[in-house]
C-alpha cells in the first residue's frame, strides 16, 4: 500500500480522507490515505516523520500552505511558485515537488460542474489570505475581462495583485485591488476566499456586489457557508459551496500522484449525498 495522508491544524474535519479512499476504490490504486495533526510549530518534523514512515506524498491544508512552498529542497510547480503557496506534496528519492492544485479545481467547479463560463465576466475575489493566493492565477488563465480582488486588509489585496500583474496583462485581464467596502458593483462572479464563513459569519461585502442571477461561490462548505449562500440567493444569485472546489483539487492531486485522473463529478454526488445522510 502507498501512503498518503492530509496534514492541517485542525484537521479532524477534512474530506479528503474520504475523498482519497473513493477515487482509489474506483480507479483501482492500492493506496492509504489518513490524516495528520500537526502541532503549528511542527510542521517540518512531521514531513520529516511521514517521509520516514514510507509517505509517498500529501495535502496540506491551513495553515501551513504558505510553509509547505518553503520547505528546505522544494521545487516548486509554476503554479505554486506563482502562489507561494502549496497544498500537494510529492516525495520521490530525497526531493520534494510542490504544487497548487486550488486554482484549477475551483476553475473546473465553476465551468465543469456548475456549467458557468468565466470568459468575459466581471469577477469579484474576497480574500487575499492562502486560498486567495492560490486560486487568482488559474482565474486569470480563465480570461474574465476584470478581476477585482477585495481584501480586508487592503494592502495583502494589492500585494496579491501586483504579484500577477503580469500575468494579468498577458491574458488581458483588467486586474485591481480594493477593500470590503465598496469593492464595485453588479460582479458576474464573486468568490470568497475569506475565512469569514469558517465560523458562520456575515458576507464580508456589500449585496450590491451582486448582480441579478450572478453566480456566488465561497469556499467554505457545510454549516459555515450556509449563511453566505442564502445571503446570495436573497440577492438574486445562484450560491455554490466549496465542496466541489475541494474534489476537483484532489483529484489533480490524484493525478499528480497516480497518473490517473478519477471521476471527480461522480465522488462529488457521492460525498455530497453521503454527507445529507450524515455517513461521510
Ligand atoms: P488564510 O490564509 O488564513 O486567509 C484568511 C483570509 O480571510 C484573509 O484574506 C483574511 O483577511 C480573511 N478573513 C478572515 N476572517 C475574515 C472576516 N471575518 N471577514 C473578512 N475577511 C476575513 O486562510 P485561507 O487558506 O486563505 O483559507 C480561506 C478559506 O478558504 C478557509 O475557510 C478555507 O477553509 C477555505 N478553503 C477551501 C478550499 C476548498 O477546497 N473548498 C480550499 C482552500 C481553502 P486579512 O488578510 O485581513 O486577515
Amino acid at each position: 500500500m502507498d501512503l498518503y495522508c492530509v496534514m492541517g491544524n485542525p484537521v479532524a474535519h477534512s474530506k479528503s480522507p474520504w475523498i482519497h479512499t473513493r477515487f482509489a476504490a474506483l480507479t483501482g490504486q492500492a493506496m492509504d490515505y489518513t490524516r495528520m495533526h500537526i502541532a503549528l510549530d511542527g510542521f517540518a518534523q512531521g514531513i520529516q516523520d511521514f517521509r520516514a514512515r514510507g509517505g509517498r506524498g500529501c495535502n496540506i491544508t491551513m495553515p501551513f500552505k504558505f510553509q509547505a512552498a518553503s520547505l528546505e529542497g522544494v521545487r516548486l510547480t509554476p503554479r505554486a511558485q506563482l502562489a507561494g503557496a502549496a497544498n500537494v506534496l510529492t516525495f520521490s528519492g530525497p526531493g520534494i515537488e510542490a504544487d497548487n492544485t486550488d486554482g484549477i479545481g475551483l476553475v473546473r467547479d465553476i465551468t465543469g460542474n456548475a456549467g458557468v463560463t468565466l470568459a468575459g465576466t466581471r469577477l469579484l475575489l474576497v480574500g487575499a489570505g492562502g486560498a486567495g493566493a492560490g486560486v487568482l492565477g488559474p482565474l486569470i488563465e480563465a480570461a474574465p475581462a476584470s478581476i477585482t480582488v477585495a481584501n480586508r486588509t487592503q494592502d495583502k489585496a494589492a500585494r496579491l495583485a501586483a504579484s500577477h500583474a503580469a500575468l494579468a496583462a498577458q491574458h488581458g485581464v483588467r486586474l485591481e485591488a480594493s477593500g470590503l467596502q465598496a469593492p464595485g458593483t453588479a460582479f458576474d462572479v464573486v468568490i470568497n476566499a475569506s475565512a469569514s464563513s469558517m465560523d458562520g459569519q456575515a458576507a464580508p461585502v456589500p449585496g450590491s456586489v451582486l448582480r441579478e442571477g450572478a453566480l456566488a461561490v465561497d469556499l467554505v462548505y457545510g454549516q459555515g457557508a450556509q449563511v453566505f449562500m442564502q445571503w446570495a440567493r436573497s440577492h438574486g444569485a445562484q450560491a455554490r459551496d466549496g465542496l466541489g472546489m475541494l474534489v476537483e483539487q484532489a483529484a489533480e492531486a490524484f493525478r499528480i500522484w497516480r497518473g490517473v485522473m478519477p471521476p471527480a463529478a461522480q465522488v462529488l454526488a457521492e460525498l455530497r449525498a453521503a454527507l445529507e445522510a450524515g455517513a461521510a
